[in-house]
């Protein structure tokens, strides 16, 4: 039996739109859209919410649902998407805001130390245990689907585990506990940098050769659940231009393309990884990649905060997409890219929350616009075809982020998975904002603009139903399970 969902008002194209009821089938997609149905008195009842069990996630048609749900009091949107994701660094959280007194401030390579103390820690039941909680905090902000940038592969010190695929098993099984969708992408990583053998907190990362890869690449395709409701794939990643050479990227971008598979690189987020491949090859990073084949419109170029000239313009003529991190960029004092020549370029515009020192996608979305602010000096800068800055915003959020998967999701419409997320209009945020009729566009701006992830009340993902009234499921023994990790780590 399938479910339907009208909440006051719904995000379709960017607007939101009142009297819409959203259809979602057995299969997890959405079967029907239709705009008219209150006018029609067919949702004009409210029904009682489902009673929430702790142990399983209810889904439409399942003797505890109630085939239609009137959400009074909530905005229905999309499921935003997470289009990268590490999801151990969680751990970070709170633990690298200091500076020893006397010593040099800390930057970008500082804290990358520090991160690889913890990779050197993490045990395969602790990586699964710490990436289950960071993907139920991002359920419960608003996130359905995460692509995960996946580069712990072996053992502390570079050993070898029995299944090569054993790591990357843990991460689907953390996404499938914690109810997210997700594209997992394998990272090739194959030194520390230009004739710099990897360092030994490197050695986890690395997979021999490129056959090696492949090889693990085929294990690990073996544990992705293929049934079509939980959304869950593979594809593959670059980690840098730093991190591999000139025939690793070509051997990674022939096997993404004999795939299809979804191929991801951080691409120019520090100048010193600049510096370095100008020395080595000539090019700047974007420019070597594209020499190595590896951009496409399957391509995501991550972070893409210090390009050259004409370097957005390879991006997007290739169809790719940028996937932004503003909150992890700004704490790790990356920069801030150039939205507008991306854009102006064709390029997609994506969000992630990378290292989860904030996991919010309304503070990531919003950042697109502020960090464009501040470096122009301007106001109004992510504009659609009508002048409008949100709906640009939520785009980024969500279809700019499906477009790095190969997945049908990040929008409301026929045949897309139901990844839906349903919002608090009445929080002291938005209030008073929609007082007069016709005030929608205004909400939208100010859900961009002031909102948070409190206003997550419902989230479905593939017409499951994984946190009600904001109540996330088995998250008492996920965080249990997660403090003796982190106390263990950190003491
Ligand atoms: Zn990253």
């Amino acid at each position: 039996m399938p479910g339907i969902l009208q909440a006051d008002l719904t995000l379709i194209d960017g607007r939101l739109k009142p009297g819409v009821a959203v259809h979602v089938g057995r299969s997890g997609r959405i079967t029907k859209v239709s705009e008219d149905e209150l006018a029609t008195g067919v949702m004009a009842t409210a029904v009682p919410r489902p009673p929430i069990d702790e142990s399983q996630p209810g889904e439409f048609g399942s003797p505890r649902s109630r085939r239609k749900v009137r959400l009074r009091g909530r905005i229905l949107i999309p499921g935003f998407v997470n289009a990268h994701s590490h999801a151990f660094q969680r751990l970070m959280r709170g633990r690298t805001e200091y500076t020893v007194l006397g010593q040099p401030g800390t930057d970008f390579w500082s804290w990358r130390s520090g991160m690889y103390r913890v990779t050197e820690q993490l045990s395969p039941e602790d990586l699964e245990t710490v990436s289950a909680l960071a993907y139920m905090e991002m359920l419960r902000a608003g996130f359905t689907h995460v692509c995960e940038f996946h580069y712990l592969h072996q053992q502390p010190g570079g050993g070898r585990y029995a299944d090569p695929a054993e790591l990357s098993a843990r991460m689907i099984q953390a996404a499938e506990f914690a109810g997210i969708g997700m594209t997992l992408l394998r990272v090739a990583y194959q030194r520390g940098g230009p004739n710099e053998p990897a360092s030994r907190e490197q050695r986890r990362f690395i997979d021999s050769d490129p056959e090696a890869f492949a090889k693990a690449l085929e294990a690990t395709a073996a544990h992705i659940d293929t049934d079509d409701r939980r959304p869950q794939s593979l594809g593959v990643a670059a980690h840098s231009v730093r991190a591999l050479d000139t025939d690793w990227l070509r051997e990674l971008a022939r096997l993404a393309e004999r795939k299809q598979l979804p191929l991801h690189a951080h691409v120019a987020e520090q100048p010193r990884e600049i510096d370095q491949c100008l020395v080595e090859t000539g090019k700047r990073p974007m420019e070597h990649l594209a020499d190595c084949g590896l951009l496409s419109d399957r391509f995501t170029a991550v972070h893409a905060t210090h390009l050259g000239t004409g370097e957005a313009e390879l991006l997007g003529s290739a169809g790719g997409t940028a996937c932004i991190c503003p909150t992890t960029e700004r704490n790790l004092g990356d920069g801030l890219p150039d939205l507008g020549a991306l854009r102006a370029a064709g390029a997609k515009l994506a969000i992630g929350t990378d290292s989860h020192v904030r996991i919010d996608p309304f503070a990531e979305i919003r950042a697109l616009e502020d960090g464009e602010r501040l470096r122009t000096g301007k106001r109004g800068r992510l504009t659609d075809h009508e002048g409008l800055i949100a709906p640009t915003l939520f785009d980024a959020g969500t279809l700019g982020g499906a477009a790095t998967t190969t997945h049908e999701i990040g929008e409301i419409r026929e045949g897309a998975m139901g990844d839906l997320v349903a919002l608090e209009a009445d929080d002291p945020a938005l209030a008073g904002v929609a007082a007069s009729r016709g005030s929608e566009d205004a909400l939208l701006a100010a859900i961009a603009v002031a909102g948070h992830s409190r206003l997550v009340k419902d989230v479905w993902v593939g017409g499951r139903h994984v946190v009600t009234d904001g109540v996330l499921l088995r998250w008492q023994g996920a965080l249990e399970a997660y403090n003796k990790v982190a106390k263990r780590i950190w003491s």
